[in-house]
């Protein structure tokens, strides 16, 4: 099966501006950033979106929401507040079918989303 987009920046085929990254997951910069500081995180394994993950998948998702608290730390948003958004399918508006964390912050957010 071919790479998705963000299998190929976690194995270095792409560049992008890595903040982390380990056995299980990469964060990135968004190249279109939405806010002062916006991450996107990542699974290395391709799960397309959170209404496909298995059950299986439950120990990396757990994994994934603890790293979110690091990163905001490691960004200096977690003080600040920050929002984190998991766009799912065509009316979430996700355009990359790799499951990715959103984490936005450096400035205050609206609700509700657009
Ligand atoms: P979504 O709309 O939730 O699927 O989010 C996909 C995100 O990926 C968007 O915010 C894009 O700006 C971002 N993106 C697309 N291509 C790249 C890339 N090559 N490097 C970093 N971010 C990207």
């Amino acid at each position: 099966m071919e790479k998705t987009l963000f299998q190929k920046i976690a194995d270095k085929e792409i560049p992008a501006q890595i903040v982390y990254e380990d056995e299980l997951c990469v964060a990135f910069r968004d190249i279109s950033p939405a806010a002062p500081v916006h991450v996107l995180l990542v699974p290395r394994k391709p799960i397309p979106n959170i209404a496909e993950a298995k059950a299986e998948d439950a120990e990396l998702l757990a994994h994934l929401m603890f790293k979110v608290r690091e990163i905001a730390q490691a960004e200096g948003i977690a003080e600040s507040g920050f929002r984190t958004v998991l766009n799912t399918g065509s009316d979430g508006g996700q355009t990359v079918p790799h499951l990715h964390i959103h984490i936005l912050g450096g400035r205050s957010m609206q609700w509700p989303p657009g």
